[in-house]
């Protein structure tokens, strides 16, 4: 399968005038399937870790999750869910939303 089919996102295109992929990285998740696949090694992995998101609630709508820039290692992920946790323990009340972790 070649990289433009197996993007969801349908976030790759062929840029046949300069023959090489082009990447919409407003729709491009991230996902690193694109690199498994393509057949010249034009698209290469560049850091490998985890892409980290946090969610809240609009109202009582869950809204959609923002997320933190950057790639993180296992350990630092780690970290970070463990201060979240630390900081809704500390700062929710009765089911209130955590307004200061933004
Ligand atoms: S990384 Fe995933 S979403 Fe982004 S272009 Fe490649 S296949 Fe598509």
């Amino acid at each position: 399968m070649a990289c433009v089919d197996i993007c969801r996102e349908q976030a790759i295109t062929i840029n046949n005038g300069l023959e090489r992929p082009e990447f919409d990285y407003l729709l491009c998740m991230k996902c690193g399937q694109c690199t498994d696949v393509c057949p010249t090694g034009t698209i290469v992995k560049g850091t490998a870790g985890f892409r980290v998101l946090l969610c809240d609630k609009l109202g009582r709508h869950p809204a959609l999750a923002r997320e933190l820039p950057g790639i993180y290692d296992e350990e630092t992920v780690i970290k970070i869910v463990k201060t979240c946790i630390r900081f809704y323990k500390e700062h929710n009340r009765h089911g209130e939303l955590c307004r200061g972790f933004q």
